[in-house]
């Protein structure tokens, strides 16, 4: 194609609306309406980028963990707790909720408001590394399965009165979750639980290859953030102290050398 035909074929509305909104494509001359602001579009476009780039983080970190936490087991000769799972990883848009989760089965999620608490690839590890513990130690089986008979008496109530779906809706930020509340996925978990998931998650975490010393520096800034404010949600749901910082301060050098780097393939 040359000059000629891209001023021939391609005109626009330049001269009905007036010379300000036009402008000229280099090379081909071809003139072309300008109604929006350029700066305008790619503030536009960077921020959607920014979203891109974020969600292909958490798959990258994702599929790290997985591949390291199934070649573990192998190498160590344990059945692969996560071998009938399917992984799938959500960014969801919300900067105002500040939590993740991981479902049983490898179904993780989490909200664009924690990622000003993660800062950084090794801190998203991190938050990933612990919500993906809980599901690798089965701790919805097990907290489900000692709540059963329970649950069905608590859940009637709490639905009847209104009272567990905003309990859920705070702390988890999601609008419907009826059936999760009914399943028992979503409430939080027992302090033993936690601690196992801050445990495991260091190790996943390692095995990945992250540095796991900015795991306490996540509780650190969790704990600020939460200062006369609202909680954020995954302390909700996830409850801190200095003695859980303490503890994985404890963790983190055996860890780093009991647990070194899986190389990924
Ligand atoms: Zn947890």
């Amino acid at each position: 194609m040359d000059r000629r035909f891209f001023l021939q074929a391609l005109g626009c509305g330049c001269l009905s609306l007036g010379i300000s909104s036009c402008t000229t494509v280099p090379i081909t001359d071809r003139r072309q309406l300008k109604l929006i602001p350029e700066s305008k579009l790619n503030a536009q476009a960077a921020k959607i980028y920014e979203k891109v780039k974020e969600k292909e983080k958490l798959r990258d970190i994702g599929k790290r963990i997985e591949y390291s936490i199934s070649e573990y087991f192998e190498r160590s000769n344990i059945k692969d707790p996560t071998s009938g799972f399917d992984w799938e990883y959500i960014l969801i848009d919300n900067k105002k909720v500040k939590n993740a989760w991981c479902m049983p089965g490898g179904k993780i999620a989490v909200y664009t408001g924690i990622l000003d608490i993660t800062k950084n690839t090794n801190g998203l590890a991190a938050v990933m590394g612990h919500e993906i513990a809980h599901a690798v130690a089965k701790h919805s089986v097990e907290r489900a399965s000692r709540n059963v008979a329970t649950n069905v008496v608590l859940q009637v109530t709490d639905i009847l009165s209104g009272g567990k779906l905003s309990t859920v809706n705070r702390t988890t930020g999601m609008n419907t979750v009826g059936l999760l509340t009914q399943m028992g996925i979503l409430n939080p978990f027992s302090r033993k639980q936690e601690s196992e998931a801050d445990y495991l998650g260091l190790i996943f975490s390692s095995l990945s290859g992250y540095d796991i010393r900015e795991t306490s520096k996540i509780w650190e800034r969790m704990k600020k953030s939460n200062k006369g404010k609202e909680p954020p949600e995954f302390m909700s749901t996830h409850p801190s102290s200095d003695n859980r910082i303490k503890n994985i301060n404890e963790w983190i050098n055996d860890i780093v050398i009991n647990y070194p780097p899986i190389e990924q393939t």
